[in-house]
């Protein structure tokens, strides 16, 4: 079937008419004849199987089992009214109940007669019960086509009430594959269905709408899986080939003497190979003539400050500027002083711009950015004001570039006619496969390797009920001369809550640790910018001993004499992010503590974080357990959610696949950029189709 017929509007479908198309469009976004072959089943039924009540699970799976109703009753309740019947087999007795359409059942319903019922038992009472069961009459279900799986699609609570149930989207689909015979354009080409073994689309779209059997619906779901992967990865390469072809970048040819110099003279302690690998592949980027776009990936405390400064010195040295961009004021301060300290003595001049810089210093900042004084650029979002002009910006560093959408990435981008190179740092460790598809229109750097003399951070779950101890413990560290962190979650939705349980927490430990032998740091949320960097400022001087914030510190902050960690509610936090906070100790020579606290009640979910937090240190292995506690959509942050929408894929079980694809894609485009090759046609139609009815992601800036 040619692909302008599978977009007509779904409205013209038979079965479908305007309501029922405004509401498959509002719930589902399906618009056309095209949509509507993409709603693939989540999972299928196996209907082969019939159940007797007494081997029914408390469980939530769907059963079928075959029995009569022996008796019916109606029964009235402060709520409403509903209809019980008496449902048994050979084995025992159950329940079947509704609520609504309670007459047309009373009146149709056979008593004593055999019935396929099908539906989700619940556990009710002692007793098994069946909220409104499908029911077919024995004799006809018999006579009936037998679909050996039942595919159950995606719905909404919306759609089912609109009377969209699965039995109707079912309908809809066989009244597709009627009006379309079932025919459908071939979107791969001969080699790649030859060398992989593919079954054809048309065979593939009925087989996974309509299973023949189990092997089919393997092979349907292998051959659409791997399209839908092939594409993407075709286009994240193909975006990655082409960028390079095309835009144009800065060509950093020396070295230069602000490097030289640093290098040589200046540099506080060796490179990690991992760091000097970077840097290399970082020069080769900058001498390359195409624009850099580089993610740097490493662990916290990994040392990626010191590969940054060194880049933008490149920059320096080849006659540009560079800008350095944190995602919250107190970040940005601690870059600033730290390159100041760097850089003392060197002729390289460095300015910082935040929120609060008075009018009058932030003029000059302006002025000295376009007349090319300042060389170095450090800030927070401030540096994307339109205001914020460089005389010849070269390069922009993003660290922590979780916190920055793609939109504020691609404006910085927008501010020259040839874009500054990129270097986005990230301390989050994404799992290479995702990185790859989240991120193909980038180059990824990976520091694998912590400074040397690094102590691993002793990590222990202890409950609320024993924070005496804990007291005690943060006593002695602090009569060593050690600084503590008390971190409290805050989430939005429960901010007020939250931010009670803080100031309760920093109550109790004022009480037990009284001036003036000690000295508390406090920084959340509510206050103003001032006032946590004035608090921040004490903790880092070390005037104050115990810094008690919200999660304002999980990201980039440098306390070397802070040794222990103590997270609070630590059940609430994401595996990521306690890493991040654990990465805050462990920067000094001292031994360094994490300690999770929490309540005795917890989910198996928070229980794995806690056991993978205490067993280990690695922030992939712990990116992996996250990701399959989590699923890759919530990994990535509400921003980039929607990103991993995939239609039939799953990044994390067809890990495989996903690589198969990328493979192909690959040694495609590489053989032939523009698909231009008759045995690509297939594909350069394909995807120009997608691009053009936007069925493909198009979130990459
Ligand atoms: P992150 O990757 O988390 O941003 P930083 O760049 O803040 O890590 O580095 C963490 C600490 O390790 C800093 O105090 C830094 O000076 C130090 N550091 C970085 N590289 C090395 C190295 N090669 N040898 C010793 N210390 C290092
Ligand atoms: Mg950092």
């Amino acid at each position: 079937m040619n692909a302008n017929y599978l977009q007509t509007p779904i409205a013209y479908l038979k079965g479908v008419g305007p309501n029922r198309a405004e509401t498959l469009q509002s719930e589902l976004g399906i618009g056309t004849y095209q949509d509507l072959i993409n709603l693939f089943p989540n999972r299928y039924l196996d209907k082969t199987h019939y159940y007797k009540i007494r081997e029914l699970q408390r469980s939530s799976a769907e059963v079928q089992l075959v029995g009569k109703i022996i008796h019916i009753k109606t029964i009235e309740q402060k709520k409403g009214k509903r209809l019980v019947a008496t449902f048994t087999d050979d084995s025992g007795e159950m329940e079947l109940v509704w609520f609504r359409g309670q007459k047309w059942i009373r009146e149709n319903l056979k008593l004593n007669t055999p019935y396929v019922i099908f539906g989700k038992c619940n556990w009710y009472s002692g007793k098994f019960s069946m909220p409104h069961p499908e029911m077919e009459l024995l004799a006809t279900h018999e006579k009936g086509l037998k679909i050996a799986m039942q595919p159950i699609y995606p719905s909404t609570e919306k759609l089912a009430a609109k009377g969209i149930t699965n039995r109707v989207t079912n309908k809809l689909m066989q009244q597709l594959f009627i009006e379309t015979k079932g025919q459908f354009t071939e979107t791969l080409s001969p080699s790649l269905l030859h060398e992989l073994k593919l079954i054809s689309k048309s065979e593939a779209l009925f087989n996974i709408h309509f299973p023949k059997n189990q092997e089919l619906l393997a092979k349907a779901q292998f051959r659409l899986k791997f399209e839908e992967l092939f594409y993407i990865q075709l286009q994240l390469i193909s975006k990655n080939l082409s960028h390079k072809q095309k835009i144009k970048g800065y060509n950093f040819d020396q070295i230069g003497e602000p490097f030289n110099d640093f290098y040589s003279n200046r540099l506080p302690f060796d490179l990690t190979g991992a760091q000097k690998r970077v840097i290399k592949e970082i020069r080769a980027d900058l001498g390359s003539n195409a624009q850099m776009n580089r993610l740097l990936q490493g662990d916290v405390g990994s040392g990626k400050t010191i590969v940054a400064l060194m880049t933008m010195l490149l920059a320096i040295g080849n006659g540009f500027q560079a800008c350095l961009m944190a995602p919250t004021e107190i970040l940005a301060n601690q870059h600033f002083n730290g390159i100041k300290e760097l850089l003392e003595g060197m002729n390289v001049n460095c300015a910082l711009l935040t929120g609060s810089v008075k009018k009058s210093a932030r003029r000059l900042i302006h002025e000295q950015l376009e007349n090319g004084e300042l060389h170095i650029l450090v800030g927070t979002h401030a540096l994307l004001e339109d205001k914020v002009q460089y005389k010849n910006l070269g390069l922009a560093v993003v660290d922590e570039q979780h916190r920055f959408g793609v939109a504020q990435r691609s404006k910085l981008w927008h501010k020259n006619e040839i874009p500054p190179h990129i270097l986005i740092m990230t301390a989050t460790p994404i799992p290479r496969t995702l990185a790859m598809s989240l991120y193909g229109d980038l180059d990824i750097s990976v520091i694998d390797e912590l400074p040397p003399g690094r102590k691993s951070i002793k990590t222990v779950h202890r409950f609320d009920s024993n924070r005496l101890k804990v007291f005690g413990f943060i006593r002695d560290e602090i009569n060593k001369g050690r600084q503590i962190y008390v971190v409290y979650p805050l989430i939005q939705e429960s901010e007020a809550l939250d931010y009670k349980d803080l100031m309760d927490g920093y109550e109790s430990i004022v009480r037990d640790f009284p001036q003036p032998n000690y000295q508390i740091s406090i920084v959340h949320g509510q206050m103003k910018p001032a006032d946590k960097d004035y608090e921040m400022e004490r903790f880092v001087k070390g005037e104050t001993q115990i810094m008690v914030a919200t999660t304002v510190i999980e990201v980039g902050v440098n306390v070397p004499n802070a040794s222990v960690m103590i997270i609070e509610s630590a059940e609430r936090f994401g595996l990521s992010q306690l890493h991040q906070l654990r990465g805050r100790v462990g920067r000094g020579a001292e031994q360094s503590y994490c300690i999770l606290m929490t309540g005795h009640k917890l989910s198996s979910d928070a229980k794995t974080r806690l056991e993978t937090m205490v067993r280990t240190g690695d922030g992939f292995e712990i990116a992996d357990v996250d990701l399959k506690l989590r699923g890759p959509g919530d990994l990535m942050g509400t921003q980039q959610s929607g990103v991993l929408n995939l239609k039939i894929a799953d990044i994390i079980k067809d890990n495989d696949i996903l690589h198969t694809a990328r493979h192909h894609a690959l040694q495609i485009l590489k053989a032939d950029p523009s698909l231009e090759k008759p045995e690509n046609l297939v594909i350069r139609h394909t995807y120009a189709q997608l691009v053009k009815h936007k069925n493909i992601w198009t979130y990459i800036s």
